[in-house]
């Protein structure tokens, strides 16, 4: 799919916001999620300080859209900061943030593969997806 300005508004969204909030131990990614109202809500993801509790950056922008009102989501994009490189990059969701965003409908992911800005519904991340139906 084609990377549209809406797309790249996006991701400057969660760009700006992990400029900001940047924090090596605690925020090193930022996603922002672009509802079905047109607004964009960005979050940092939170690392634990202690044990495994973390909790992913796009889980963290649409639980605060969610708890604006939000129902709908057109699409989603998420940026990681790499220390090493000196700049950030798009990073595809984890295992989880694919099921997650997907509850929500066929959602737009916008990440980077193979060195290149993809852009796909959801679903297609997510082959074979559990279905409480069964494989009726
Ligand atoms: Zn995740």
């Amino acid at each position: 799919m084609i990377i549209t300005q809406k797309d790249k508004e996006l991701i400057r969204a969660a760009s700006d916001l992990l400029r900001k909030l940047y924090h090596a131990r605690r925020h090193r990614v930022a996603a922002a999620v672009r509802a079905g109202s047109g607004k964009i809500y960005a979050a940092v993801g939170i690392n634990a300080n202690l044990g495994r509790c973390d909790i992913c950056a796009e889980a963290a922008a649409i639980s605060k859209a969610v708890s604006e009102g939000e129902k709908i989501f057109e699409s989603i994009a998420a940026v990681k900061y790499f220390p090493k490189r000196k700049r950030s990059a798009l990073v595809a969701p984890c295992g989880v943030c694919r099921e997650f965003i997907s509850d929500f409908g066929p959602v737009k992911v916008i990440y980077s593969a193979a060195g290149s800005v993809r852009k796909e519904d959801v679903r297609r991340l997510l082959p074979n997806q559990y279905n409480k139906n069964g494989d009726a």
